[in-house]
């Protein structure tokens, strides 16, 4: 078994190609078709952003469903490594000289409720409800084993309940309904959404795992969660 004590360059090689490989399972509704899933930018670059107060979560609301209403879709994707001023304002993230506002996983809009799918065979590292405000609210990480290589999935802004009759080493099959979307007071002050994230190395956190980071650190923690979308053909 290759597990990863610290960062290791081959290593994530070669499980960036293994990812590449398999065939995960969708993480929302399996009979859902392609056009049902919409990208959207919640970039600092993006103009329609111009005076949306994304940290609200009704604002935040507001532009998403005007996206998913012009392109016809369900579920608004996207995120990975996009630096945001979603958490402008909120003390959590503006810790020390360098806020933290770039995102390290992707996000899925759509309506709290949503049942959430496991896409890879997997089984509880562990949960937690973490519920301070501008935080995942409740969160699950499962663990990987592919080819040998263990790595986790994390599952954040989840509703209370997902977290219930859930133990460690529990397992989950692909395509097995692993929790469902928590609304803003659940999921502690978000429209509801799903953040999913790749993680190598979890540096000893348990049902936490951070989701974004500082701009100088992007290296760092790209190397540690890679693109999820590697998983996902959309
Ligand atoms: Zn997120």
């Amino acid at each position: 078994m290759r597990y990863l004590p610290s960062l290791n360059p081959g290593y994530l090689t070669d499980l960036i190609d293994i990812l590449a490989k398999i065939k995960a399972g969708p993480l929302f509704g399996p009979t859902l078709p392609p056009e049902a899933y919409t990208p959207i930018n919640l970039s600092k670059e993006n103009p329609e952003l111009q005076g949306v107060e994304l940290g609200d979560p009704k604002a935040c609301q507001g532009y998403i469903d005007k996206v998913l209403n012009w392109n016809k879709a369900t579920i608004a994707y996207g995120g990975y490594l996009e630096q945001r001023n979603l958490y402008s304002g909120n003390a959590a993230f503006e810790t020390g000289e360098e806020r933290r506002d770039v995102h390290l996983g992707v996000d899925y809009w759509t309506k709290a409720g949503t049942k959430v799918l496991t896409p890879l065979d997997g089984e509880i590292h562990s949960f937690k409800n973490n519920a301070v405000k501008g935080d995942y609210g409740p969160t699950i990480i499962l663990k990987h084993t592919e080819d040998g290589f263990i790595f986790y999935s994390l599952y954040g802004h989840l509703s209370l309940e997902s977290l219930t009759g859930l133990y460690v080493g529990k397992q989950f099959k692909k395509g097995e309904v692993l929790a469902s979307l928590g609304t803003p007071e659940e999921n502690v002050n978000y429209a509801p959404h799903l953040h999913f994230q790749l993680i190598l190395n979890l540096h000893g956190k348990q049902g936490d795992y951070l989701g974004v980071c500082r701009k100088s650190e992007v290296q760092f923690y790209k190397n540690n969660c890679p693109d999820p979308n590697l998983l996902f053909s959309l």
